[in-house]
Parts: C-alpha cells; structure tokens; sequence
C-alpha cells in the first residue's frame, strides 16, 4: 500500500498538540487562492524545471514534487521521533492537499498509528464524502477542519468548489465522539472581513456541540510566493497585504461570544 506525498516535516508544533511529524499528502479538490502549499494541489507527480544561473551560464534544474512512500517505511520513519511525541504529548498529522483523498491508505496509516499508541491528527478541508470521515473516526483523535467563507459564492470563487459539502460535514462530524480545532485562514478583502467572520461565528454557535474546542485564525502571508514562481503558477493574489496584528486581535474579538478558545496562529 502506497501514498502519494510531497513533503515530511518533523517536530512541527503548529499542527496539533504537543511536538508532531506532519506528513503532507499530495492533491486537494480545492485550489485556494491563498494556498500556501499549491505544489500539494495536483494529484500526480510532478517535475518542474527551471533554468539556474552559474556564472555567465545558466542550467535547468529539475525538481520533483511528490513520492510514492509505503506504509511501512512512513509507520517506521514516524517512530523515529516516539520520544519527542511522549515528552511533549505530540504525535502524528496528516495534511495536504486533503490527505482524506486517499482515503484507504490514511485509514490503514491512522489504524496503524493507534495500534502502537500514538496521538493522530487530521488536517482536512472537509470537502470530501462524510462516509470518508467515517472511516476514519475510530482512528482519529483530532480533527483540524477548515472553514474559509459562509457565503457559498464566495466560497467558489476563492476556492474553486462552493460550500455546501463542506458545512454539511462540520455539521454531522461535531455530532461525533471526537474533537475539532476549526482553522480560518484569514485573508484581508477575501473572506477575513468582518461580515463573514461574524457569520462563522454564528455557524459554528448554532452548531451547539462540545466537539469543537479550540479556533485558531491564521493569518494570510506572503512566505511562499516562491513557490507560485517554481510552479509556473499565477499567485492571484499577490496584490493583497498580510493583515496586521491589530487586526487580527480585532478578528480574534469577533468569536468571544462563542466560549471557545480562539488563538492567533503565529
Ligand atoms: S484546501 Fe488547503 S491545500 Fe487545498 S488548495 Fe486550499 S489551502 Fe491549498
């Protein structure tokens, strides 16, 4: 059994509790404007060249996005770091692109992860059948669910899919046993104005659920730009700034109402 991935990241401590390993899964059936990953968003393998400056010459470099990696040599590598995640009460997170995608190796690598006692994460953009997270329940001690735009228009011209499917499954899975940390990407003019992030805020109320324990808001930057270059993509929106502190602490007010812890990622 095999994944298709596009990056490992070790002793991350933005993707759930405590030190973790996040693997990165490749393909997403969104394409955000903001994608900070789009090298995730395309399901196949890619090889991007470009051309390197060395001297007065120049060279094509040519770089591979994404591996193919099975189960048993990403369950090994994972254990490497089982101190790291014991002293801190860390674990696993898959990401992406939606690592849900492919579904029958995240069920087989989460149910694997439990057997040998470790805290797992997913890190979704719910936009994928429920019966998906259905699967993968038994095995999944958080979810990261991220909610980007209440207005369903919107939502698709920002994220290539409208949102429907998604808020259908926030609705069901906080009616699980399991917990959710909701993640907002906070992107000034697009969906990080006040009028939506008050409608998130009312969502996720009417929502009535001890499910979600934690918001986080994470601030929209401009680090990976690079990457829209490599890829010979066009970053839409490189014309939009990276929203102050000021206002995102005046965000962060709009969910006090809510009694849910709400952090600024940093
Ligand atoms: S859901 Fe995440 S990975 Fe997928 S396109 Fe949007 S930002 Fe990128």
């Amino acid at each position: 059994m095999e994944a298709l991935i596009f990056d490992i990241k070790r002793f991350a401590i933005h993707d759930g509790p405590g030190v973790r390993t996040t693997v990165f899964m490749k393909g997403c059936p969104l394409s955000c404007l903001w994608c900070h990953n789009p090298e995730s968003q395309n399901s196949d393998i890619e090889v991007y060249e470009s051309n390197k400056p060395l001297g007065n010459q120049s060279f094509i470099k040519k770089q591979q996005i994404g591996n193919l990696v099975t189960l048993d040599k990403l369950i090994a590598d994972i254990e490497r770091d089982r101190i790291y995640y014991e002293e801190s009460g860390g674990g696993i997170t898959f990401s992406g692109g939606e690592p849900l995608q492919q579904i029958d190796f995240i069920e087989q690598a989460l149910k694997r992860c439990k057997e040998i006692d470790l805290h797992t994460t997913v890190d979704t953009s719910g936009h994928i059948p429920f019966s998906f997270f259905e699967r993968v329940l038994p095995y999944t001690d958080l979810f990261l669910f991220d909610i980007k735009h209440m207005n369903s228009t919107s939502h698709k011209e920002y994220t290539g899919v409208d949102n429907n499917l998604i808020l259908d499954n926030i609705r069901r899975l906080a009616e699980q046993d399991c917990e959710i940390w909701i993640r907002i990407p906070s992107v000034p003019d697009c969906n990080a104005t006040e009028q939506n992030l008050e409608a998130l805020c009312n969502f996720i109320s009417d929502i009535q659920t001890k499910a979600i324990t934690r918001i986080y808001l994470l601030p929209y930057h401009k680090l990976s730009s690079h990457k829209y270059d490599n890829l010979n993509m066009t970053e839409k929106l490189a014309h939009i700034s990276e929203p102050t502190t000021e206002q995102m602490e005046e965000w962060q007010k709009i969910f006090r109402p809510l009694n849910i812890k709400t952090y600024i990622k940093g």
